[in-house]
């Protein structure tokens, strides 16, 4: 039998869901169930009635499944497969802060660890950070740990009191202006999209700035055909195979070789002996709960 035919059985056989991130395998994005952006995703993760969760990305993307599901088995299949940024902001480095500035809030980006969610008021994904933050009343808010997200965000929310940390994507902030020029110039028809963690520089050249999802409802809603895409390399496969009339072009070496260690192997591995479960501390479970549930607009 196929790995994806054995896929299929153990799925039934477990009541699992299967989720993928847009920066997959493409192999892997088409065994989902659901394939989206971090907010979609944790969405479906709120809402599924299965009982086995299969989250394919990186571990902090499971780590939220298991805040919202604590009772589910929420599995990572690549437990090394950890978000760069996700680590450029530590818990007790929020706790230091909220001890110097008591009256400030602290927003973090959902690439951030269990751990680190729970010293968070509330949590955003690149789709509702403006939402999120223009919410907020305090004036003073810590935006943890994209800067590139953060800047964006801050731009949007003006009167927020937006403070930027020092954290940033390695891929999407090497992704550079003369990149963008090039890719323009050699596609001058191209509408073009980016990714808000990238620089300010780069988001100042495109047509828009939104999250994957974002690219993909204004490319399947626009009457052009060709698009210069500022992320990751993984999106080509969703955009190409929902699209095939257009055409995509994106930067070179903007790869995240953490969103790639999700395969089939370590998919039917992880459902054949139920093995690499996210186990979170169950007060780290509690603390978060209240923020990342802001995030999926559920609130307690
Ligand atoms: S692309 Fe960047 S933000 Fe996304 S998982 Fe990779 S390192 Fe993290």
């Amino acid at each position: 039998m196929d790995q994806v035919s054995r896929i299929k059985e153990l799925k039934e056989k477990r009541n699992a869901v299967i989720l993928v991130h847009n920066y997959c395998l493409p192999e892997v994005q088409d065994v989902a169930d659901f394939i989206g952006d971090s907010l979609g995703l944790s969405i479906k993760a709120a809402e599924t009635d299965a009982e086995v969760i299969v989250f394919c990305g990186v571990t902090f993307m499971a780590e939220t499944a298991k805040i919202l599901n604590p009772s589910k088995i929420v599995i990572s299949p690549q437990p090394h497969a950890v978000c760069a940024m996700a680590q450029m902001c530590s818990p007790s480095q929020i706790v230091d802060y909220r001890k110097e500035n008591p009256d400030a809030e602290v927003v973090g980006y959902v690439n951030s660890t269990a751990a680190s969610k729970a010293e968070m008021d509330v949590c955003c994904t690149s789709s509702n950070s403006v939402d999120v933050v223009s919410k907020l009343s305090s004036g003073k808010v810590l935006f943890v740990p994209d800067q590139n997200l953060g800047r964006y965000t801050k731009s949007k929310c003006p009167d927020a009191g937006v403070v930027l940390w020092n954290g940033m994507c390695p891929i999407h902030h090497s992704i550079t202006v003369g990149q963008v020029r090039a890719l323009k110039e050699a596609h001058p028809d191209a509408v073009s999209l980016a990714h808000p963690e990238c620089r300010a520089e780069v988001l100042d050249l495109v047509d828009h700035v939104c999250s994957t999802e974002g690219m993909l409802n204004i490319c399947r809603g626009s009457d052009r055909d060709e698009f210069i895409i500022v992320t990751e390399v993984g999106m080509k496969h969703r955009l190409e195979k929902e699209m095939p009339g257009k055409r995509f072009y994106f930067p070179e070496y903007a790869v995240c070789s953490a969103m790639k260690m999700v395969d089939l192997d370590s998919i039917v591995s992880s459902l054949e002996n139920l093995s690499n479960q996210v186990d979170l501390d169950p007060q780290v479970i509690e603390r978060a709960r209240l923020p990342v549930q802001r995030m999926v607009g559920r609130e307690l």
